[in-house]
């Protein structure tokens, strides 16, 4: 009994993670198509669209110390 409920865990946990797993490959992917970028922070992951910035910034305060991209679509060439 113990070992079946730890088996159905040990299940749960490796779904939760393949699941999790997949999120962020599906994220990636859509902000690749996008033009998108993931945010350079570690621990992060937070995804960044351009839209009419000149700078890639991710939108959580403390990431904002870590280097940030440049926009190469920016209208100023920057
Ligand atoms: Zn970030």
């Amino acid at each position: 009994m113990r070992d079946s409920l730890y088996t159905v865990l040990n299940m749960a946990i490796h779904w939760a993670v393949q699941y999790e797993r997949y999120q962020r490959f599906a994220t990636e992917e859509f902000l690749l198509r996008e033009g998108g970028v993931m945010c350079p922070a570690p621990g992060c992951g937070e995804g960044i669209v351009p839209e009419d910035t000149r700078r890639i910034q991710c939108v959580r305060p403390e990431c904002q110390r870590y280097p940030q991209f440049e926009n190469p679509d920016s209208p100023d060439g920057f």
